[in-house]
């Protein structure tokens, strides 16, 4: 029996589209459908073919998105019951067993969409709690046997459900999944509290940005940390205080955490207080900055201040194509005020997840933009994302960040 309880539909696709999806990418617009047997409802299955009937694949189909159908499932014939998810999952899983079995981190990314083979589905963990994130109205259908997938591999106590703005306005999403909440489990009314790198952090899966921290960086504030020992460090951009807290906690003579909002600064405080038995955290002031990043960066170059380590951590600048240019030009006035806090010989550490700029742009861009301010960078590394975030086609790689002496 399908795992879907939904309807088949078969679906004729055009030429360069059954080319495409046999390469694995994971997404069918509009205009790559040449035939369907009948009307589309969302969450249907797609059974795929080419135009001499022969199978391609199968996937969920999206009649509100421009992305119509996203591709679950490619090559020979298969059911896709309860046993072929569970098995995709494992398999998935067996690619973060050293997070999934490290007992100092709590709080990962179990199921990656398209990168994964999940298609508009985030799955992330914070202890107990599971956050599923829906980028499509197709998974809707499916919640229940997703639940209950979740519930018999991970155990979790809650499952809190979020969906992107586009699913919670479409006319299919049922009124009372509009708004993020608990779909299974007790109720949530604060933070949940997990650990990365056996630091504790604070996140909130209902209201918090993404699913309720950026996991996606838990390597670079790995890499901070090594290199804060002593050092005066700038965090920009900060959050909740992320890169802080390793710092921190590696032994940084001071760490000063900046963002233009208010909330995320008071859990920067929480998750320092959280942290307070560590001494290291407890012995390193703490300073706060709320304020817009360019102008704060400006007064603090005006006000002559120095850091020996500058963290640029900045949200998505291009979120459509045309922003491209403008994004880039952000980096640079970026890179430039951050070059002019950062003391001669200190690491810059600049990142960028947009996804619609090109890793080879953003790192052309820091390095000109530093080499003309006459502080030519001297690349330590180049990283990009955490194993729990694989890179799975192209519009899936997004984070890019370059650690530089300059
Ligand atoms: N480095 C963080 C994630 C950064 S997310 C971590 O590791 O968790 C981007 C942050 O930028 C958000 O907290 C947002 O509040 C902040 N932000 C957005 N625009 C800003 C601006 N103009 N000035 C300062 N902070 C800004």
């Amino acid at each position: 029996m399908s795992f879907f309880s939904t309807e088949n539909i078969s679906v004729q696709l055009a030429p360069p589209v059954v080319r495409a999806v046999k390469k694995g990418h994971p997404w069918i617009f509009d205009k790559g459908l040449l035939k369907q047997n009948k009307t589309a409802q969302p969450g249907d299955l797609a059974i795929l073919y080419d135009q001499k009937r022969k199978f391609v694949g199968i996937g969920l189909f999206d009649p509100e998105s421009p992305i119509k159908i996203r591709v679950l499932h490619r090559g020979k014939p298969a059911t896709l019951d309860r046993a072929w998810i569970e098995e995709k999952l494992e398999s998935i899983f067996q690619i973060r067993a050293d997070l999934i079995n490290d007992p100092e981190t709590t709080g990962y990314r179990l199921v990656s969409g398209e990168n994964d083979g999940f298609p508009g589905l985030v799955v992330d963990r914070y202890e107990d709690t599971l956050v599923f994130k829906l980028d499509t109205v197709a998974w809707l259908p499916h919640l229940d046997q997703l639940v209950a997938v979740f519930q018999d591999l991970v155990q979790p106590q809650r499952i809190v459900l979020r969906l992107n703005r586009t699913v919670a306005a479409a006319p299919s999403c049922p009124a009372k999944l509009k708004k993020a909440g608990v779909i299974y489990g007790p109720d949530l009314s604060g933070p949940v509290i997990f650990l990365e790198n056996g630091l504790k952090f604070e996140a909130e899966p209902i209201i918090g940005q993404k699913t309720g921290f950026f996991l996606d960086q838990r390597d670079n504030r790995a890499r901070v940390g090594k290199l804060s020992p002593g050092k005066d460090v700038l965090n920009v951009f900060s959050y909740t205080g992320g890169f802080s807290l390793y710092a921190a906690n590696a032994g940084a003579k001071s760490v000063t955490s900046l963002d233009l909002s208010r909330p995320a600064l008071d859990a920067a405080l929480n998750n320092f207080q959280l942290n307070a038995h560590q001494p290291q955290i407890a012995a390193t002031p703490h300073h706060l900055i709320c304020d817009d990043a360019f102008d704060a960066l400006h007064k603090l170059a005006e006000e002559g201040k120095k850091y020996e380590v500058v963290i640029l951590d900045p949200p998505s600048f291009a979120k459509k194509q045309v922003d491209v240019s403008g994004a880039l030009n952000a980096y640079e006035r970026l890179v430039s005020l951050g070059l002019g806090v950062l003391k001669k010989g200190g690491v810059l550490v600049a990142a960028s997840c947009s996804s619609r700029v090109p890793a080879e742009s953003f790192f052309e861009t820091v390095a000109r933009t530093a080499a003309k301010a006459g502080r030519p960078l001297q690349v330590i590394e180049r990283t990009t994302h955490a194993v729990d975030h694989p890179i799975g086609f192209p519009e899936g790689a997004y984070l890019k960040c370059v650690f530089g002496r300059g």
